[in-house]
């Protein structure tokens, strides 16, 4: 049995950026008199590598934990253990410093673009942000006129306020500032969800051709298996703050390893007549990029007393008495395509 890649050299595949090991987030939930201290199993043991200027689709539920993955691999909040490596250097023992330095190689795209743009900030205030807070005021003028284009506003924005902008320019904004300081690393948590249907695959076609441009590398969450079939290189399945499934994103979706993720594909309705769920035009996404969203398959138990063995076995339609006392780990079933069943 061979291990997960992030625990294994893999000497034919491109140089890791980031190598996510065991990373753990609980969060304390309320307790009481004479009551056991309760914790939300956010992440809950998650080893990882990316790999340089791949797209990595990260799926799964409201709730499983891709969301709190992406921020304590940032270190926007502290995991609870396990270690980020960015290139090679531990996250975690930077002197802070550091740390702040790093931090302009590796940004966040948030999903809610109304509520990430501070609403007292001109759009060249909030584009300008990024270069004053590491000191590089120097042509900040010409920068921020650059970043527009890139994105595809026209200059006389930056005299403007998020208000006065749609959804998806908005979010367009928000993809210009986290662009600004040119980082390597970008985490795109549900960059689309928050937008109306009509702009969702401009978005997302905008966040290709830059990470194209640019060589950057992405971890883009959805909680649509197949809109990440279009732009992804791999895809990891999270259930209950565990990956269940990784690999190449075309065999993740045409052939799902684990009942988990199957359940996740089939659950997405197909739509008649010319609307389009992330159909793919040469590499791009054509039309409604999220028109088929995921319809919840069961009620997902409680992330503080997750399930013995294995955790999706009181919905799995196939579990065996196995699954219920032993958990299975990832494993590699097929080259490069790992899942976490007993009967894969
Ligand atoms: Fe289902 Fe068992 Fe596989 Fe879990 S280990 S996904 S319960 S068959």
């Amino acid at each position: 049995m061979k291990a997960h890649p992030s625990e294994t050299p893999d000497n034919d595949s491109p140089s890791p950026l980031v190598e996510v090991r065991q990373i753990r987030k609980y969060f304390p939930v309320a307790g009481g008199w004479f009551k056991p201290k309760l914790y939300v199993r956010a992440v809950d043991g998650v080893s990882l590598t990316l790999r340089r200027g791949e797209v990595f689709g990260l799926a799964g539920e409201s709730g499983c934990g891709k969301s709190t993955l992406g921020r304590c691999i940032l270190r926007l909040i502290e995991p609870t253990c396990g270690q980020v490596l960015f290139e090679g250097r531990d996250l975690g023992s930077l002197p802070p410093e550091e740390l702040r330095r790093m931090r302009r190689q590796m940004q966040i795209i948030f999903q809610d673009p109304f509520a990430s743009l501070n609403p007292r900030m001109r759009v060249r205030e909030i584009l300008q942000e990024p270069f004053a807070v590491h000191g590089e005021t120097e042509g900040m003028e010409e920068k921020t006129t650059e970043l527009l284009e890139a994105v595809g506003l026209p200059r006389d924005s930056l005299g403007r306020y998020p208000h006065e902008f749609s959804g998806g320019q908005r979010q367009r904004i928000a993809v210009a500032r986290a662009l600004a300081l040119k980082p390597r690393f970008v985490v795109a948590d549900e960059p689309v969800a928050a937008l109306d249907v009509s702009v969702q695959a401009q978005i997302l076609n905008l966040l290709l051709d830059l990470q194209q441009q640019f060589g950057m590398t992405y971890l883009l969450t959805s909680h649509s298996v197949p809109v990440l079939r279009h732009v992804a290189t791999r895809i990891g399945v999270m259930y209950l703050g565990k990956l269940v499934e990784v690999g190449p994103a075309e065999e993740v979706v045409t052939s799902p390893l684990h009942p988990y993720t199957q359940n996740l594909i089939q659950s997405v309705p197909v739509l008649p007549g010319p609307v389009l769920s992330g159909e793919a035009t040469g590499g791009r996404v054509k039309g409604n990029g999220q028109a088929a969203s995921a319809i919840p398959i069961a009620e997902l138990p409680s992330p503080t007393s997750p399930p013995t063995g294995c955790r999706f076995h009181p919905r799995c339609p196939l579990a065996v008495e196995q699954c219920r006392v032993e958990e299975p780990e990832l494993r590699e079933i097929k080259p490069e395509h790992f899942a976490s069943c007993h009967l894969a």
